[in-house]
């Protein structure tokens, strides 16, 4: 399909040498008059012309990107295809509209609005939406950065994976398209904020190994942007419950086991709990209250791939028989004998 060409000097009913004042006069009653909310006998209509008139402000009061559409003449279709592929327009980092870029009142969101195939075959895909190809996307305020805490059990934490988020959000008010205006007036359902506090689910990937205040990012799912910008970011700090058996330090884990005084004197094995289920540990003959095994690679997994796992630390506490009967107290006492003469 041919490129349409765009007048924008007819959309918006004004001369080629009108001032950026006139443009914006013209502009924000034309606005006021076409906007879908005000117009919804002519729904369809209203936005077609709303989206013009938007897309030939954005142009005309913008003097970089005005000087470039007056420089096209009747060659427009053959530079336009010469252009598509390099981005003929880089607009400057931190470029401002020629007239302070004030007139926030009607620019509403309308949902899949981009601008002309005509718009972006010079100008890019800039304007609102925020995502950028030709460099631009200045106009607009992108979106706070949101942080919000994510408790997981320590389990979880070990083995990563998926978990579906239900979040209290601010987004795009429907009723104004996040202008926070309303026929010139504050929205009745926004108050002026431009979003309205709503539910949403998020589908978070926990990484394996994730550490006590370590932060995952959600690009784009923080609050959403003014006037067209994009959102900011969604910072989930995660915060790991303390697990009643194992205690984390760095990549270890460290736990205490309870053993028999025989065990501890004699040797034995002893039945020791890890992330992934049971396992034996050797007690060595002679060992005492207190004493650290390590089993390697029974820890928390390292972040990142392959990078294996941390240890697993058990402390070995004596187990004191509590109650003896007299045969056994009678052993012990010939024990202590024995002790003492040796
Ligand atoms: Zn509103």
């Amino acid at each position: 399909m041919p490129v349409q060409y765009k007048d924008y000097y007819k959309i918006l009913g004004v001369g080629k040498s009108a001032s950026t004042k006139d443009i914006k006069a013209a502009y924000r009653k034309l606005a006021r008059q076409w906007h879908p909310d005000v117009n919804p006998t002519r729904k369809k209509e209203a936005e077609d012309k709303f989206k013009d008139i938007a897309e030939a402000y954005e142009v005309l009061s913008d003097a970089e990107k005005r000087r470039m559409y007056d420089t096209l003449g009747n060659d427009w279709q053959q530079r336009a295809a010469q252009n598509a592929q390099g981005g003929y327009y880089r607009s400057q980092p931190g470029a401002q509209r020629a007239d302070g870029g004030g007139a926030q009142f009607d620019f509403g969101d309308l949902g899949d609005s981009s601008f002309s195939e005509f718009f972006q075959t010079f100008f890019g895909n800039i304007g609102r939406g925020g995502n950028a190809t030709a460099g631009g996307g200045r106009r607009g305020a992108r979106g706070s950065d949101v942080e919000s805490v994510l408790e997981l059990p320590l389990r979880e934490a070990f083995s990563g994976g998926h978990r579906t988020l239900t979040m209290q959000v601010e987004t795009t008010c429907p009723r104004c398209h996040g202008t926070g205006n309303e026929k010139g007036k504050l929205c009745h359902q926004c108050r002026g904020t431009g979003t309205i506090p709503s539910t949403k689910s998020l589908d978070v990937t926990i990484p394996a190994g994730v550490r006590d205040g370590q932060r995952i990012r959600l690009a784009g799912q923080g609050a959403p942007g003014m006037g067209g910008g994009s959102a900011g970011d969604l910072y989930l700090i995660v915060r790991i419950a303390p697990d009643p058996r194992f205690a984390r330090k760095g990549d270890d884990l460290h736990i205490e086991q309870a053993v028999s005084i025989y065990d501890l004197v004699l040797g034995g094995e002893v039945v020791v709990p890890t992330m992934t289920g049971q396992i034996d540990l050797k007690v060595p003959a002679g060992s005492q209250n207190g004493r650290t095994l390590r089993i390697p690679g029974k820890g928390m997994p390292r972040l990142g791939k392959g990078a294996g796992q941390g240890d697993l630390y058990v402390k070995l506490v004596a187990q004191v028989p509590a109650a003896v009967s007299d045969r056994e107290r009678e052993l012990f006492q010939e024990l202590a004998k024995m002790a003492k003469t040796r």
